[in-house]
């Protein structure tokens, strides 16, 4: 991935963090994932009164990717307060569609401190996929 791509990538995962509706945790989270069609779809979390129905920013970008038609990924950005990496959920949803991804996290209170993780780091040993390894 290109350096102008890799900043659209993670610029797009900041600002969707803004847009999360979190009023219970107060944690905001963007996503961004960048297609293999050249697109970056961007994800908020989205948290409800019955807290188990709240969505991650994560699989809210894989969501919205998927439903306009892509499911082959590049590379997905996370943005947060203390660039935190993935929950364990997201991490089965993203080796769904791609189990090599590179996963970057992002800051958003230090926006320099990113960190660039395999997904295959993350989950070693995920529950395998029809697209997984
Ligand atoms: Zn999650």
């Amino acid at each position: 991935m290109d350096n102008k791509l890799r900043e659209a990538l993670l610029a797009t995962a900041v600002e969707a963090s803004q847009k999360a509706y979190a009023p219970y945790s107060q944690f905001m989270v963007g996503a961004a994932v960048l297609g293999k069609n050249g697109v970056i779809y961007p994800g908020a979390n989205v948290e409800n009164a019955s807290y188990g129905l709240t969505n991650c920013a994560e699989r809210s970008a894989v969501f919205s990717a998927v439903s306009a038609g892509e499911n082959h990924f590049e590379a997905v950005a996370i943005a947060s307060s203390g660039g935190v990496a993935p929950c364990g959920a997201c991490r089965q949803v993203l080796h769904e569609f791609a189990p090599r991804i590179n996963v970057l996290l992002i800051d958003i209170n230090s926006k320099e401190q990113v960190t660039e993780i395999s997904l295959e780091d993350l989950l070693p040993d995920p529950f395998p996929s029809k697209n997984g390894a």
